[in-house]
């Protein structure tokens, strides 16, 4: 997906988060707890000592943190559709 951002590819590798299953263009929580959250922190952190973002680890974990807080439990496109059935 093209709106993918290097803080949803170290969430989606750690398992975090995840595609709307229905196929909207929405992420969504696939799981939250600490574990999984420390995991995407620790790819996060490989990812900037590989080079393959900008910046320092602290302000990629930042915007790791700040990405997920983002992304909702549910997918709001499949929520309204709920709402209409
Ligand atoms: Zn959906």
């Amino acid at each position: 997906m093209d709106w993918e951002t290097p803080a949803h590819r170290a969430l989606l590798r750690a398992g975090v988060i995840e595609a709307c299953r229905e196929g909207h263009e929405w992420y969504v929580r696939a799981l939250d707890d600490k574990a999984g959250i420390q995991h995407a922190y620790a790819i996060a952190t490989n990812m900037v000592r590989k080079g393959e973002v900008p910046g320092s680890r602290r302000e990629f974990i930042a915007f790791v943190a700040e990405t997920l807080e983002q992304i909702p439990v549910r997918c709001p496109i499949c929520e309204a559709a709920d709402q209409v059935l």
